[in-house]
């Protein structure tokens, strides 16, 4: 986003914003707006999908013009009433409201009969040649198509076994309506493509009162004139669609839409296709189409993204004609940055290692006021025990430490956030040799984190009192897949053998005593270890938290570098 002069944000602009001022300046849709997402509810919606809306929605906010949803609801045996009621909420969710709301099933009957005046113009066909025919006579990219059989039906013939067709006459597969255009097209999706088929399916809004359905093509570019779309946007698969959806409003006269394709949103080490998100869910590899590691919005609303997040990172990625992938560290980064703003800090321990303050006076307990954020005073402050046991992370003490490292050690000094200096004096060990317990010392004169004498320390760890601290199940998550891009899988390999086993690893963590009883959806920061929010399988006994996104792991930067 950048800013206007009053301050507001603006999103950037892009090349389909240079096409929409062109219209408007030519007069070509009277300065109307109007766009529509139309998702089909065979799946839930996806980061890719996300892009979609907020250029939809946000295309018609910046002109004032409108924006619908539209189902394209036209294959009944792969769509549901759940998929329908997810994506409004995913749509609503990412802070969109449509204007109008639509099915392409409303449409079926107006389809229908656009459909019966193709064949009375002699533009379209009843074929009974099986599927394979139709197929094999399609031709290729370099060889033209065969002429079907029964191409030369006479139209009243056509009409009336079409009409048959709907009234349920007819077997699965018996027939096919298709427009007769050229069988010698260079572009395949001119060569007589099918318009309607017969399914003898009941429809999730339809029910049973239509047999015959469709097809997406036929049913998509008619929706929009009938909606009357001035902006029919979609990706750039759907590029040498456009002359044959312009074919068939112009055949018919009818109101015409301006179709602009843009590039989809690829993103490394996941994937953007419902059909493979589907089999993952089916084969109860996710715990849903909402595990946090799914790429589904429903995934990452349940992992803790932002929708401020996700809007600022559609924004930054622009819109193209290009195909490329981006990085997920480009999404992760937009969702850090918005949750920086307004997460509040707490410490938690993932990885706990016990310390004892040996000359900490036994029993007592003090309270430190701890600021919540940083970055935002009106979150105030909260109480923070301290006592002489502690719970350090395991990783922020090393018995040998390398040069580059500056945190607890044998006969160091560091300091405890919101806490004193200590000192570490011995490292306990079982009979394996494992540490199980630091033995440290702490300075009474460093409270709040400051020596009278100035001395520094080079190193601030988290920590949280023994005695008060929650025991929490924490979910961390990595990438979903082990390859940068899934698309670079070659076939005769199967993609989920790429899936990465450490997507996902559980671990019982020790949590300071405010985060105990926190409801489903909070969000903070666990200081050092990067945005968690509480999953809604969290409990009063047990409390579950996802991490959300990391920090910036300096250290493992460092690491990299040496
Ligand atoms: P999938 O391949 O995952 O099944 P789809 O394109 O079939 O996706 P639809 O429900 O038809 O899914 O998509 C609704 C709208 O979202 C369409 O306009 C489509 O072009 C757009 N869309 C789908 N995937 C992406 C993506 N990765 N990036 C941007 N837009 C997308
Ligand atoms: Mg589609």
């Amino acid at each position: 986003m950048s800013t206007d002069d009053a301050g507001n944000s603006v999103p950037h602009k892009h090349f389909i914003h240079e096409i929409v001022d062109e219209h408007n300046q030519s007069g070509r849709f009277g300065g109307r707006v109007q766009t529509r997402f139309p998702p089909e509810p065979n799946g839930y919606l996806h980061i890719g999908h996300a892009k979609s809306i907020c250029l939809n929605f946000g295309l018609a906010k910046f002109y004032g013009g409108k924006c619908n949803l539209r189902f394209d609801d036209t294959n009944p045996t792969k769509e549901d009433q759940e998929y329908v009621d997810s994506i409004m909420d995913d749509v609503r969710w990412l802070g969109f409201t449509w204007d109008g709301l639509y099915y392409a099933s409303d449409f079926f009957e107006q389809l229908y009969q656009y459909a019966e005046q193709l064949i009375q113009k002699d533009l379209a066909y009843i074929d009974s040649s099986p599927v394979e025919t139709i197929r094999a006579e399609r031709g290729t990219l370099t060889e033209p198509g065969k002429h079907s059989a029964d191409r030369n039906r006479p139209t009243a013939e056509s009409l009336d076994l079409f009409r048959r067709m709907k009234a349920g006459e007819f077997p699965d597969g018996k027939y096919v309506l298709r427009a007769k255009i050229d069988m010698a097209h260079p572009n395949m999706n001119m060569r007589d493509p099918l318009l309607y088929r017969i399914r003898h399916a009941e429809h999730h809004r339809t029910g049973n009162t239509w047999c015959i359905y469709p097809l997406y093509d036929f049913t998509h570019g008619y929706c929009d004139s009938l909606e009357q779309i001035t902006h029919s946007i979609c990706t750039l698969e759907f590029e040498n669609h456009r002359p044959l959806y312009d074919w068939f409003i112009d055949v018919l006269g009818l109101y015409h839409p301006q179709q602009i394709e843009f590039a989809r949103l690829n993103l490394t080490y996941t994937v953007m296709s419902k059909r493979k998100l589907l089999e993952l869910v089916e084969a109860g590899t996710m715990r849903g189409w909402d595990d946090p590691r799914m790429p589904t919005i429903a995934g990452i609303r349940r992992r803790g993204y932002t929708a401020d997040g996700m809007r600022a990172f559609c924004d930054t990625i622009g819109v193209t004609k290009f195909n490329g992938l981006t990085d997920l560290s480009v999404l992760e980064n937009a969702i850090r940055n918005d949750l920086n703003k307004r997460a509040p800090r707490y410490m938690g321990v993932l990885n706990p290692l016990k310390v004892v303050l040996t000359n900490y006076p036994e029993g007592q307990v003090e309270y430190t006021d701890a600021v919540n954020n940083p970055e935002d005073p009106s979150q105030g402050t909260r109480q923070l025990p301290f006592s002489p046991e502690l719970y350090i992370e395991r990783d922020d003490f090393m018995e040998n430490p390398p040069k580059q490292f500056f945190r607890l050690a044998p006969g160091r000094e560091v300091r405890l956030r919101w806490g004193y200096f200590i000192t570490c004096q011995e490292a306990v060990k079982d009979a394996a040799g494992n540490i199980v317990e630091l033995r440290c010392t702490y300075d009474p004169a460093t409270k709040g984190g400051n020596a009278p004498d100035n001395r520094k320390v080079k190193s601030t760890i988290h920590w949280v009192s023994a005695a008060h601290a929650v025991a929490a199940e924490v979910r961390l998550y990595d990438k979903l897949f082990t390859i940068e891009n899934v698309a670079d899988i070659p076939d005769d390999k199967d993609w989920k053998d790429f899936l990465n086993p450490a997507s996902e690893t559980i671990v019982t963590a020790q949590l300071e005593p405010a985060l105990g009883d926190k409801p489903a959806g909070f969000q903070c920061q666990f200081e050092r270890l990067g945005y968690f929010c509480v999953d809604k399988d969290t409990t009063t006994d047990r409390p579950v938290f996802n991490r959300t996104v990391t920090l910036k792991d300096e250290w493992a930067k460092l690491q990299k570098k040496s």
